[in-house]
This record gives C-alpha cells, structure tokens and sequence, in this order.
C-alpha cells in the first residue's frame, strides 16, 4: 500500500532551514508516574492508565526515529537530549531502549535523563558510556543510603556519566552529608533549594558546603529580557512532537515532526519574570554556566570538581 502524499512525514522535517550546529532537545513525554512517594512532588506514586503508557511509548519511538533521522535529514547539525519525565522514566523499556540507541548515533553527543535511580543498571552495559549520562537524584525518605549508594557505585564501576542530587529541605542534611562523604570524591552533589523555602545564609551554609554551585539554585534568577539559549539552540519538544523554547515558557514554536518549528528558531530574551530551574536557567547567558558545566551541562555534571 503506499503513503498518501498529503500525509506529514514522522520524520522528515521540512526541507531548507538549517538547523544550528548544535540542538540540544529537552524532551517530556505524557508519562506522569513514578515508583516514589516523595511528599513535595505531585507525581508520587501516580499511576498511568495502560493507554498512557502505550502513548507515552509510542511517542519516544517517534521522537527517537525523529533523531535518529537528522543524520540523513540534517546532517550539519549535532544533537543532544535529556529526558526530563514527569516521574520516573527508566523503569519502562522503552526510556531504556531510547538511551541505548540514541548514544550509538555518532551525530548524538549526549543522551541523558533525570531519574531517581530506583531501577536496575545493567542495562547500561549496552549503551554507549561516551554519550550516555545519568542526572540522579537521592531521595532519603524513599529509599535507603545503602541502596543508593550501591547504585552509585555500579554506575561508576560501569564508567557511566553521572551526578547524584538532593533536594535541600532541613531534613535532608545529614542524609546528604553522610551521601556526600560516601560518594566517590569525583561524582558531583548538587543541591537543588527546596521548592518555597528561603534560605537565610546561615541555613544556606551548609547546603553550600556540600555544593559549592548551591548559590545558583539557592534564589531564582531574574531572567526577563536576558538572552536565554531557549529556542535558538536549545528546545522542549512534548510527546505530540510540539515544540517550545523551554518548558516554562507556554508559547508553541511549531512541532518537530513536520518541520514548522524550523521557522521559529532564533534568539530572544526570556519573557518571564525570573527562573528557577537548573535545565531553564543553565541555559541563560547571563550566566557563566556553560563554562561551569562544560561537558556536561545536561546531566549537571561541572568541569572542575572541588573535592
Ligand atoms: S522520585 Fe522524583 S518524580 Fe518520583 S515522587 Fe520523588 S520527586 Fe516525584
Ligand atoms: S531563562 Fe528560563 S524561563 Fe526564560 S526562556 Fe530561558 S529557560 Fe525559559
């Protein structure tokens, strides 16, 4: 049977633009579940129906041929990815599948997801360990310091890219300073400021200590007007392939898969207020954060550890 002409292309964008040399893609498919109960998230112990998890899989695929297809279809451009599900990603195949396939492609730099580490590793042998990267997060009340810290320890046994976070709530501190001192000395902890809190200096000191880039996401950044990297050559593309300039800005650009996010491409200030999140603000060039992270940006990884 052939394909009626009329019908847009999965992954054939439309042909002319040119794509930047580098397009990095923040990717938020329908999954909304997760196998934790943390109090201060929305998404705990949330359930997907079997249709949204059929949909969810599905639209990873379409999104994963979507890249796969640039090495033909945009060849003078490199691309990176980070998953960045509601809830947890890497205990369904497919993320795991994406991530194996996605860091094979030699016109992929970096294949990354934020994940809270609850699965198992082992699949991380098939994956290419020089484009792969894990943004972990530890979550004390959810699971033990042993447990994670075994994980940690595969991972870095395994040569996977990783950095392990924590949520700075009071509560926490000692679970990540006892992380922190068990960590191997090269993987970087950072310290996300706890969603509403303020945090006085002397409560901000010893998150700070444990993280010396604490101070970026201790107070929102006023980014109204600045020159954000968003929608020039960074990109949040959802499970339907529409696409925006970062996931906090609410104004669509297009859609990936027929290509009319091409037209939309180009820099512009940042419309809102302030910032607040590590993958929105990194982001902003008023800030030094590309020199930080250089290298890894995406799974928050900084260039010069401190300890
Ligand atoms: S692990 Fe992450 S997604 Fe899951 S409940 Fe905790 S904060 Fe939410
Ligand atoms: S500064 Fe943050 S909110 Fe503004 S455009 Fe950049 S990523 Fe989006």
């Amino acid at each position: 049977m052939s394909t009626p002409v009329d019908l847009p292309d999965p992954v054939r964008g439309r042909p002319g633009a040119p794509l930047p040399p580098h397009l990095t893609l923040l990717y938020r498919g329908p999954l909304a579940s997760c196998d934790y109960d943390c109090p201060y998230c929305p998404f705990a112990k949330r359930r997907d129906s079997p249709g949204t998890l059929r949909a969810d899989r599905a639209a990873l695929e379409r999104f994963t041929e979507w890249v796969a297809a640039r090495a033909e279809e945009a060849p003078g451009t490199r691309f990176s990815v980070l998953f960045t599900p509601w809830g947890e990603g890497l205990v369904r195949s497919w993320y795991r599948r994406a991530m194996v396939r996605l860091s094979h492609l030699p016109h992929v730099e970096r294949v990354a997801i934020q994940t809270n580490l609850s699965g198992r590793t082992a699949w991380l042998a098939d994956c290419d360990r020089g484009s792969v990267a894990l943004w972990t997060t530890y979550h004390p009340g959810e699971v033990s310091h042993e447990r994670f810290l075994g994980k940690a320890r595969e991972l870095a046994a395994m040569g996977v890219r990783f950095s392990v976070g924590v949520v700075g709530q009071p509560e926490h501190l000692e679970a990540a300073r006892r992380m922190r001192a068990d960590l191997p000395g090269e993987v970087y902890l950072w310290v996300n400021a706890a969603e509403g809190l303020t945090y006085t200096d002397a409560e901000a000191a010893p998150w700070q200590e444990l993280d010396p880039y604490f101070h970026y996401s201790r107070t929102p950044h006023a980014s109204r007007g600045l020159p954000c990297r968003t929608g020039e050559s960074v990109l949040s593309v959802n499970g339907d392939g529409d696409v925006r300039r970062c996931h906090f800005v609410d104004v669509p650009l297009g859609n990936l898969y027929d290509g009319s996010f091409e037209a939309g491409l180009g820099p512009a200030p940042c419309p809102l207020t302030s910032c607040d999140c590590h993958i929105g603000y990194v982001h902003l060039e008023t800030l030094d954060l590309y020199d930080v992270f250089r290298g890894g940006v995406l799974e928050r990884i900084p260039a010069v550890t401190h300890r």
